[in-house]
């Protein structure tokens, strides 16, 4: 944050002066004495992190804080990016051609779409080209140990990558293996170009989970699940469409894209969380609604958080909430859903979160170890409908939480979600 003004020549010189050590908690008083008013109210809803942990430094042009060339670019650098990655073709080499037409117009998020750029220019950090430049790094593929790692072999050839298509495959319906097969170095594009309109974006979200499931091995705790990522894939392409075409035009297209709450299967239980904020008072309410594979409601919960310094935190601490809830009921397989991209993928994910709210995505990643199996999936907000009532009334300045049964203002959406 950008401090907007002083209120006294404070001796205080660092930020550790204004905690304190014994409750871990700000000290309102030294802050009020020395900060503007605006400056304290939002200093005081920063959360402290529950455990000590060391200092990072953060990238303010990303609300992950990850530093990314596209956000430096934004930031002004080279401003002709942002027509680019806005769907125009590029003028890169072999940009004019209609071939590249299918990365930048693909219906899939901008990321995705960069990530797609990325491999069809040969520019992925895979280790046959990092030997390429660098000779002392072994350039075989550090997952099955069988060949070098070139872009087709970490994103389709690989054990991995093939364990992966093959869980997706039970979920959607994707191009033949041999659709897949290597023909050369623009072998993405020729993929693309082989399949069908429909199944080009279903391939970039696949392709682009293979990548960050890789990362996920090869420079992360290595913990991230097959059957996990393969949900992940398929709620993100379903809530991409959701938001991309709210009117359900896709529905006739993909039988698999739909705005229905769908209970767990048996033996697991399902949170489905939400949360409002207010950025006026900085405060928000959390809802979090549990329930079985016949749909019968376990708990419900709504909450009013009085100190809350973003949506995305808010977000988090309805994760929490229902995570939470999850290990007090003893639940040892479990889904969560939020309609929060951001949150759902900072707890997801196993790379150092840097945004506001990573000390409390570090407290959710702590408590979902516990879990035999956990799933942290994005929803629409329409499945989502329970707990985003819920929430409302926790905005509203009420606490509650009940077992067995939801309130009464939820009662229809809740029977709506069994139909
Ligand atoms: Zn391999």
């Amino acid at each position: 944050m950008k401090v907007e003004g002083r209120r006294n020549n404070s001796r205080k010189r660092w930020v550790s002066e204004l905690i304190n050590p014994i409750t871990r908690t700000w000290d309102e008083e030294a802050i009020r004495s020395c900060c503007a008013p605006a400056d304290a109210r939002v200093i005081l809803s920063i959360k402290i992190p529950v455990r000590a942990s060391e200092d990072f430094i953060a990238w303010s042009a990303e609300s992950n804080g990850i530093f990314s060339v596209r956000s430096a670019y934004r930031v002004g650098v080279n401003p002709t990016i942002q027509r680019l990655s806005q769907g125009q073709s590029s003028s890169e080499p072999s940009g004019d051609r209609s071939i590249w037409k299918m990365v930048w117009e693909a219906s899939v998020p901008q990321k995705l779409r960069i990530f797609a750029w990325r491999v069809a220019t040969d520019s992925l950090a895979v280790l046959a080209g990092l030997h390429k430049r660098i000779n002392t790094v072994n350039p075989t593929c550090s997952i099955c140990g069988q060949i070098a790692e070139d872009s087709h072999h970490a994103l389709i050839r690989c054990t991995l990558a093939r364990a992966l298509r093959d869980e997706t495959r039970k979920l959607w319906r994707l191009p033949p293996e041999e659709a897949f097969e290597y023909n050369g170095k623009e072998w993405i594009l020729q993929l693309l170009c082989s399949i069908s309109k429909s199944d080009r974006p279903k391939v970039i979200f696949l392709l682009w989970r293979v990548w960050h499931h890789r990362n996920n091995v090869v420079h992360g705790d290595g913990k991230a699940s097959i059957t996990a990522s393969a949900l992940f894939i398929v709620n993100y392409h379903r809530s991409f469409l959701a938001a991309r075409y709210p009117l359900d035009q896709h529905s006739s297209e993909d039988p698999l894209v739909h705005t229905k709450w769908i209970a767990p299967t048996e033996g697991s239980l399902k949170a489905n969380v939400d949360a409002g904020w207010d950025e006026v008072s900085k405060t928000a309410g959390l809802g979090v609604i549990i329930r079985d594979h016949k749909g019968q409601v376990i708990l419900t919960e709504w909450k009013h958080i009085q100190a809350c310094a973003s949506a995305e935190e808010a977000e988090l601490q309805a994760c929490i909430a229902g995570i939470k809830h999850l290990i007090s009921i003893g639940c040892d397989q479990a889904i969560v859903e939020s309609d929060c991209l951001r949150a759902v993928q900072a707890i997801s994910s196993s790379g150092q979160e840097l945004s506001s709210g990573w000390a409390l995505c570090n407290e959710a990643r702590d408590l979902i170890r516990v879990f035999g199996s956990i799933s942290i999936c994005k929803v629409d907000r329409v499945s989502n409908g329970a707990a985003h009532v819920l929430a409302q009334l926790g905005k509203s300045g009420f606490d509650s939480l009940l077992r067995g049964e939801g309130p009464s203002c939820v009662s229809e959406l809740i029977a709506q979600d069994c139909n």
